[in-house]
């Protein structure tokens, strides 16, 4: 096992740092349980792709780096029995070679299994549930070191409470996966404008397996991202995706952001400019967990909300009348996703079927102010923050959206009556 004293910690957007006494990196099972059970205030740090403060802790930090292989895969019932550490696109490639792959995905695949399940990561496609759906069973090892074997149809009550879990329950060890036989998808892109865009959002939503959007703000034009599941061959070419997918999206894009960073008010002509890609649609069939990861996108800030599928058109407008009446001038889009409503007490989708609705900006200068008029919008629309994402913490309203809100916090409290688990982020929260 691998161990350090005075390990410093920063998440990827670097706007969240901590320095934690000891951090571990178990490589078994009964390391795992020996380090919970000695260790007095203990947090789990995935690859750190949370923006929220979640994973902070000065005392104990345990990652599971090296605690992430592949234990059994089961042709027969579809599924893959993991060590909780593994990253996404390990399971990505790993489930490629033998044919299979996961359902859904969310946009990009540098996260571990556990954080992402943790703090309810999802995709997109309103038949589709979040990505914690997809497990069959999972183990939690509690503060006192105390294994939980928890089946989503066995256990089914409990399950659903430890899904989205925050890493305030205990740890999550082994996980068997649901997976599927790999599938290719078509994906059509192009713009449209914004107006026609909502008006004929039921249409998308209904008509495409994953559909998502991007808006361009300062624009009035929405990008409409429709992803359908095919039996027909991959034909994207490796030549587009070099140019399009590595050098403009990654090496042009940071540059004009460059440009906008030097001046601000340029930022309306770049995004202009850059939604003029999607002029021409791009019409392509690729493997499944490729085209729903994008490239890695620059380091930037974010905070995105799930809401009531049937609020989508008035929120998208008001949104957009929020953005274009304010000073705000953005350099990013704003990405408008959905899923499946489903039963996990903290899953931000819980009980209803949601748009998620996030607004991101590669700039610190006035993000507080852009998230501050963002979350009076979200919250006038009852919305429910993503707990990986920047929000600023209001308990009694998180109590008021969250109908299991207080079921969760008496199970934290029996599961973890210590307080092993709990940093500051846990302790505002609850
Ligand atoms: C560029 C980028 C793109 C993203 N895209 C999406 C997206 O498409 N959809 C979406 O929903 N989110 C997205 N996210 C958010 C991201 O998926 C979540 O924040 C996720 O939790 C990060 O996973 P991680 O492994 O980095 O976990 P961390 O951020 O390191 O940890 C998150 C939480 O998981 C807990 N945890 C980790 N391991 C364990 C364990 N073994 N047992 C118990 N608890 C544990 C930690 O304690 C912490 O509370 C994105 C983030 C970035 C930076």
């Amino acid at each position: 096992m691998k161990q350090q004293s005075g390990y410093r910690f920063l998440n990827w957007a670097q706007n969240e740092t901590c320095t934690a006494k000891n951090f571990f990196q178990p490589e078994t099972e009964e390391e795992l349980t020996e380090i919970i059970k000695s260790g007095s205030k203990i947090r789990l740090v995935g690859t750190g792709h949370s923006w929220s403060s979640i994973c902070l802790n000065n005392d104990t930090l345990i990652n599971l780096d090296f605690y992430s292989k592949v234990l059994a895969l089961d042709k027969e019932k579809l599924q893959l029995k993991v060590q909780s550490g593994i990253k996404l696109w390990q399971l990505n490639e790993y489930l490629d070679k033998e044919g299979l792959a996961l359902k859904n995905l969310g946009s990009i695949a540098r996260q571990s299994l556990a954080g992402a399940i943790s703090t309810g990561t999802h995709g997109t496609g309103i038949d589709y549930r979040i990505l914690g759906s997809q497990i069959e069973e999972f183990t939690l090892i509690k503060a006192d070191g105390e294994k939980v074997k928890l089946h989503g149809e066995l256990d089914k009550e409990l399950f659903n409470m430890c899904v989205v879990n925050l890493g305030c329950l205990g740890v999550i060890s082994e996980i068997i996966l649901n997976v599927v036989p790999a599938f290719n998808l078509h994906d059509y892109t192009m713009a449209i404008p914004f107006d026609e865009a909502v008006e004929r959002l039921d249409e998308f939503i209904n008509n495409t397996d994953h559909f998502k959007m991007w808006w361009f703000p300062h624009t009035d034009k929405m990008v409409l991202y429709r992803y359908n599941r095919t039996h027909e061959k991959a034909n994207d070419s490796r030549f587009r995706q070099w140019f399009m997918d590595e050098f403009v999206s990654v090496n042009v894009y940071r540059l004009l952001l460059k440009a906008g960073n030097i001046n601000r008010r340029w930022r309306k002509t770049i995004n202009a400019l850059l939604i003029k890609n999607f002029d021409k649609p791009l019409d392509r069939i690729e493997k499944s967990y490729k085209v729903f990861n994008v490239p890695e996108p620059p380091i930037h800030r974010e905070t995105e909300w799930a809401f009531d599928i049937s609020d989508a058109k008035d929120l998208l407008r008001e949104y957009k009348q929020l953005i274009s009446s304010s000073s705000h001038l953005i350099n990013f889009i704003q990405e408008i996703r959905f899923t499946k409503a489903d039963d996990f007490a903290l899953s931000a989708c819980y009980g209803r079927d949601s748009i998620w609705l996030g607004a991101y900006n590669a700039d610190n200068f006035e993000w507080n102010e852009l998230m501050s008029d963002f979350e009076t919008l979200a919250k006038k629309y009852k919305g429910r923050p993503h707990w990986g994402k920047e929000f600023t913490i209001d308990k009694e309203y998180l109590q008021s959206v969250y109908p299991k809100y207080e079921e969760f916090n008496v199970l934290k409290k029996q599961f973890d009556p210590l307080e092993k688990f709990t940093n500051n982020f846990i302790s505002k929260i609850f």
